[in-house]
Order: structure tokens, then sequence, then C-alpha cells
């Protein structure tokens, strides 16, 4: 049994909402247990500076930043070592979704806040960024869905708390997934784990992120649903 009663393979309750920031061209939340991500997509707009424009595709750049508040001791505000790191392990998961050929010269910003961090907060932000892309209508060909797998107890597990996070000897590999291409767009991993044990958080990965993507999918459906319901009120 692990610490929040949990069965191995059972993600915390996930809630997830498209368009939550008026002012931008896409945005998204995704929660998941007491992880918080807020995602904004601005673009494709003109590359500045100018140099950095790509005459074949587009410039992806991605901005993690986790919240002062968001963490039970309080964190140091601004970017760091992690944030750093985080914001291109975000956009390298992002990319092979993306058609970028569809955007010579152009440049889009993805900014992710994480408001709450209970652990799992770079998949948080990849798939909280993933709908928040779709719903700029950014031309995609899959959604990115992502979760933490791990080692617990020696129990292969699925969406680690910050609490088995930091009991002795787990290992924590987050994973993301295109559901429809069957790729993985990243594979990282904090500890030692066998082989066999890896194929295994690997599956369960899997099935997991086809689950989170149908979250996904719906939240993108419910706010054009509701966007007609009020073309047809008016
Ligand atoms: N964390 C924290 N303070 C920090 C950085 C991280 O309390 O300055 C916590 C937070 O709950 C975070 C967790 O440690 O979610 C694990 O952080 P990690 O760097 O492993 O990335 P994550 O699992 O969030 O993707």
């Amino acid at each position: 049994m692990r610490p929040d009663g949990r069965k191995n393979d059972e993600m915390r309750k996930i809630e997830a909402k498209v368009g939550v920031i008026e002012k931008a061209d896409g945005s998204a939340m995704f929660k998941i247990g007491n992880t918080i991500a807020i995602a904004g997509v601005y673009g494709p707009k003109p590359v500045r500076p100018k140099h950095l424009e790509d005459p074949e595709k587009v410039l992806l750049k991605c901005y993690y930043d986790m919240y002062s508040f968001s963490v039970p001791e309080r964190k140091r505000p601004g970017p760091d070592r992690r944030s750093i790191e985080l914001s291109m392990v975000i956009k390298n998961a992002l990319l092979p979704a993306i058609f970028v050929k569809e955007y010579p010269k152009s440049q889009i910003d993805v900014f992710v806040s994480i408001v709450q961090a209970d652990a799992g907060t770079r998949c948080a932000a990849i798939s909280a960024a993933a709908m928040a892309l779709a719903d700029a209508g950014i031309a995609m060909k899959d959604i990115v869905a992502a979760v933490a797998v791990g080692r617990v107890n020696n129990e292969i597990v699925v969406d680690l708390t910050k609490e088995e996070e930091d009991i002795e000897g787990t290992t924590d590999m987050p994973i993301a997934y295109m559901p429809r291409m069957k790729k993985f767009t990243l594979l990282q991993l904090d500890g030692k784990m066998p082989a066999d044990d890896i194929k295994k958080a690997l599956e369960l990965a899997k099935t997991s992120c086809e689950k989170i993507y149908e979250i996904q999918k719906k939240a993108l459906k419910d706010k054009y649903l509701k966007m007609r319901e009020n073309e047809n009120k008016d």
C-alpha cells in the first residue's frame, strides 16, 4: 500500500481545463493531486532578436517557473539551474509533436507556471503546455501526455508524490509520450533500476499517458463546445 493509499498503477486525481488565460493565444491548466501547472502560449509571431530566426522552422521557447509559495519551504524567486534545465526538457518533449516547418521565421513562446508543487511538476508542465499549444491552433501531429513512474519500496508505481520521492532508494522516471504516434519524447531517470523494471515502468507510463490523453482531449473539446453554446446564445 502506498503512503496515500493508492494502487501502484493509480494516478492522483487529475483535472484539466483549456482557455484559462484570456490574453494568451492558447492556455491550459493541468492539476494532478496537489501539483498544479498553468501554461500560456504566445505566437506564432516574428522572431526577436531577429538573428535567431530560422528560415526553415519555428523557434520554440519554453519558460518553466515554480512560484516561491508553491512548495512548503519557500523557493527563491526567479530562474535557477533547475528551472533552466526543466525549460529545456519541456521544450525537447514538446518539439516532436509540432509541425515545425509550418512556421518558418516564427517564434512560439510557452510559459509554464507551477503554482503548487508536490512532485511531478515537469510532467504536469508538459501535459498543460501540450493542451495550450493545441488551444493556440498550432499544427500538431499529436498531443504530448506526461507522467512520472518509478520504483518505491521495490514496487513499480505511477505518479510519485514528494513523500514517495523522498523515501530512501526511490527511483523516479519522468516520461512524456505521444499516444497516437506511440512515441516517447522524454525519458529521464533519477536513481537506479534493473532493465526489467524499466520495461515494466515504461509500460505503466504508456497506459497512464493514454489515460491523461483522454482527459486532455476532453478538456479541449469542452472549451469548443462551450464556445459554440455561447455563439448560439448570441
Ligand atoms: N521541490 C521543492 N523545492 C524546490 C524544488 C523542488 O520543494 O526548490 C519539490 C517539489 O515538490 C517538486 C519536487 O521537489 O515537485 C521534485 O522536484 P524535481 O526537481 O525532481 O522535479 P519534478 O518532480 O517536480 O518534475
